[in-house]
């Protein structure tokens, strides 16, 4: 069994990133600035965006977050999100999800100027990776299919199973792995809570991808021997020997499943640092697309 070390690999990048950053000062351009629009004190939400700010600053760009409380109205949220698209100093912004309840999280998304979306959520930008044209990629598939390339694993042929449909994990990831690309040119089979005998699935996997948001749920008798198991989940459970009582646990049983996989993915220290990296990546795309580099 090999690790997939998204950690190593997202630090690798993030210096590339850094380095590009240089290169753009000191030819006179400008420093990428990424946005986190906050809403609401959701520890989880916090954290990831903490997480963010501080790749920013390693990575050269400039960070700025915009918190507001849980009961901010959706004409107050839009309005800052028109506010940041006309911000020309902000190339890009992110409105990390979720969102309460009463705020349609569809509207927002399709007010964030498409330029600036760097999430990639934005549906002319889901359009045209559909079609595979440049876009921003979002950031946890595109993260993943980095970690494949550099770990130097070629996908073309393979059976990969997706569990998971959402806009942001899920759909995308079984777009970009059937795709006449590499890593790519994968034929894809893509699961969801109405899949009926999962197991009869996940077991003809040459790759499996864990999207479900439930600790621990793919276990060692629903995976091939030698298959390939990327772990998207990331789940706080109780553990009375830390001192915080919890930590977080993908949706893959790691202990067990990875005696029979060629390959896996920790949690932390998978994808959760590759999906980072690739926010940052897009952040540099639309700082170069948004403003040719140049003050
Ligand atoms: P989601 O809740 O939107 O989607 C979960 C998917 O799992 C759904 O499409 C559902 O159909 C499927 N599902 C639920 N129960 C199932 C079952 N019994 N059998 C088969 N499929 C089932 O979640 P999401 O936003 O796609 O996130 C999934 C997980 O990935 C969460 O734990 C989330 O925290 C994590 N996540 C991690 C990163 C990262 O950077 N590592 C990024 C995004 C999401």
């Amino acid at each position: 069994m090999n690790i997939l070390d998204g950690k190593a690999t997202s630090i690798a990048l993030q210096e590339e990133i850094a380095a590009e950053v240089t290169k753009v000062i000191a030819a006179g351009g400008k420093r990428p600035h990424l946005t986190a629009v906050l809403i609401g004190m959701d520890p989880a939400s916090r954290a990831y965006v903490g997480h963010k700010v501080k790749a920013c600053a390693k990575a050269g760009f400039e960070s700025s977050t915009i918190e507001r409380g849980k009961e901010i109205s959706q004409t107050e949220l839009l309005e800052i999100v028109r506010t940041l698209n006309n911000d020309k100093s902000v190339d890009g912004f992110i409105v990390q999800l979720p969102l309460p309840d009463h705020i349609d999280a569809t509207a927002v998304i399709e007010a964030i100027d498409p330029r600036k979306d760097v999430d990639g959520f934005h549906p002319l930008n889901v359009g045209n990776m559909s079609l595979g044209l440049p876009t921003f990629l979002p950031a946890t598939p595109s993260g993943i299919m980095t970690l494949l390339k550099r770990h130097g694993i070629v996908t073309e042929g393979m059976h990969a199973v997706i569990i998971g449909r959402s806009d942001i994990v899920g759909n995308p990831m079984s777009v970009l792995l059937s795709r006449n690309s590499e890593p790519g040119n994968c034929t894809v089979t893509q699961c969801h809570s109405r899949t009926v005998d999962l197991k009869s699935h996940t077991l003809k996997a040459d790759i499996l991808i864990a999207a479900i948001g439930k600790p621990h749920f793919i276990t060692s008798d629903m995976v091939k021997e030698g298959a390939i198991v990327i772990d998207v989940g990331i789940n706080r459970i109780s553990d009375s020997t830390r001192k915080s009582g919890s930590r977080l646990t993908g949706d893959v049983d790691f202990d067990n499943v990875a005696q029979k996989c060629s390959w896996i993915t920790p949690v932390p220290g998978g994808v959760g640092p590759m999906t980072i990296a690739s926010l940052l990546e897009n952040t540099l795309q639309a700082s170069l697309q948004n403003t040719d580099g140049i003050s």
